[in-house]
């Protein structure tokens, strides 16, 4: 097990190791998890130039930031640039020889504190997925079991921590995918409030539902990587002014009194037992650090997962407009006689996968005159009621209306339904894969902020593989739910 990244940066900054030396023990695991296919792109010689440039400033006496030294791997829809090379695929053939010529601001504001990016991590091609297989570069392989999924779509980012290649990642959440990939491999993943972290730089998939955030085993890890990751941008005009308290410095912070809902909806009969068990044994944690657990109802969660495949769509349908083989990816050979019709048709259906022209071709239908109203419209109805669910569940004054109980300071429910499922098991039923997201999409639908804790251990044919329950709390509360998921992590003693 490798040590945190608190700690390895403590041991940097303190002199007791090396960044150089901590680059190439992450480059050596990388090369021995190999088979897992985490990363799409290693950095040796920038990572190693640059863990040097990072020791010789603190020799000098110089300043370094929190995260000094500490290896760090980078889902491929996050752009990086010089001294890194540039090339950002988000797991695409179309962009399979893109490089960007900016690196987006989360993972500047990582560099500037003194990380070290190791490699850029395997995804979901264009984040859209829940297992990793889409990746147009091949799937990722859980590292507890290589015959299983590790989840996505942030799969290398995942895989990369659970293996202890790197202690720490950033990820993108849309309708799950740091919280679920966490889950399968038993680490910790954070989405913050929607625009509680820069967008500059990810490869849109849905604007209104995408979000940047850290992969990490512990919590206070993903406090850290959200204090230096969070913040206004000016290239993002949805990112938030709100004010950021520093996480990592209320996180022992007792918890008792708090109020944890658990919804009605979260104690589906369909949750694998170990799920079902991994979510009392989290709330009796809550519960006997003297938080209050009660029973609340989300009565339209269960739209969740129709409304999400209709919005992320839409808005998938209109971001990737952009990958024409003329402004942006891999352009065709035509042929002679073909035009400019020709080019756009044959460069994508060249460049991309199976699933990511299933979902431009249903968010075009979705969008289209005459059923506009009857999708997407009716979608986005149904994320306002999925909010006012929220808003009623953290209302104070004991009654969330309609006589449901409100005054939550945090939402408690499984993560993901099971634990990582086969590699091939649900590629071949879309809407089996899809309904993995019950549990997550809600949230990002409501712009909340949320994060995965693991809660035990399922035995499935022969395999230990991890389970987890999510917390989600207010809007811009991070600190309180870090608490929160911080006394979670402790009770449970994973
Ligand atoms: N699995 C969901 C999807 O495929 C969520 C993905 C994500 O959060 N990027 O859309």
């Amino acid at each position: 097990m490798t040590p945190s990244a608190r700690a390895l940066a403590a041991d940097v900054r303190a002199r007791r190791r090396s960044a150089a030396d901590l680059a190439r023990e992450a480059l050596d695991r990388a090369h021995a998890a190999r088979h897992l296919n985490a990363f799409l792109d290693l950095f040796p010689d920038a990572a190693i130039d640059q863990a040097k440039r990072l020791d010789a400033r603190l020799a000098a006496g110089e300043p370094v930031g929190p995260l000094a030294g500490v290896p760090v791997a980078i889902k491929d829809n996050l752009c990086l640039a010089e001294p890194y090379g540039g090339r950002t695929t988000a797991g695409s053939r179309i962009l399979a020889d893109y490089r960007s010529p900016y690196t987006a601001s989360a993972v500047q504001r990582l560099l500037d504190a003194g990380a070290i990016v190791l490699g850029k991590a395997n995804l979901d091609e264009f984040s859209m997925g829940s297992s990793g297989e889409n990746s147009a570069f091949g799937p990722t392989l859980n590292p507890h079991d290589p015959a299983r999924v590790p989840g996505g779509s942030s799969s290398g980012a995942a895989a990369a921590v659970a293996a202890g290649i790197v202690p720490l990642a950033l990820g993108s959440d849309t309708g799950g995918s740091i919280r679920q990939p966490a889950a399968f491999c038993g680490i910790v993943g954070l989405k913050p409030t929607y625009g509680r972290v820069s967008r500059y730089g990810l490869v849109a998939y849905a604007s209104s539902l995408d979000q940047v955030g850290p992969l990490a085993r512990t919590v206070e890890d993903a406090a850290l990587a959200l204090a230096v990751i969070a913040g206004p941008d000016p290239h993002d005009a949805t990112s938030a002014r709100a004010p950021i308290p520093d996480p990592l410095a209320s996180l022992d912070t007792p918890v008792a009194g708090a109020t944890i809902g658990i919804p009605r909806q979260a104690r589906s009969t369909a949750n694998h037992p170990a799920v079902a068990a991994g979510l009392e044994r989290a709330a009796s944690a809550l519960a006997d650090a003297g938080a209050r657990v009660i029973d609340i109802d989300l009565p339209h969660a269960d739209r969740g997962i129709a409304a999400y495949y209709i919005v992320a769509l839409a808005e998938a349908s209109s971001n990737l407009a952009r990958f024409d083989g003329v402004r942006y990816g891999r352009r065709a050979d035509l042929e002679a006689g073909q035009g400019l019709d020709d080019l756009y048709a044959r460069s994508r259906a060249e460049g991309f996968g199976p699933e990511v022209q299933r979902r431009i071709m249903l968010g075009t239908y979705v969008l289209s005159a005459g059923y506009y109203d009857a999708y997407y419209n009716t979608a986005m109805k149904a994320r306002r009621l999925i909010k006012q669910d929220f808003d009623a569940a953290f209302a104070h004054g004991g009654t969330g209306g309609a006589g449901r109980a409100g005054g939550c300071d945090a939402i408690l429910m499984p993560t993901a339904p099971g634990p990582a499922f086969r590699l091939g098991e649900k590629t071949t039923d879309p809407l089996a894969m899809y309904l993995e997201d019950a549990y997550t999409v809600t949230i990002n639908l409501a712009g909340l902020p949320a994060i995965s804790v693991p809660t035990g251990w399922a035995d499935v044919d022969g395999s230990r593989l991890p389970v987890a329950a999510q917390l989600v709390g207010r809007p811009f509360d991070e600190p309180r739910l870090l608490r929160l998921a911080r006394t979670l992590e402790r009770g449970v003693g994973f």
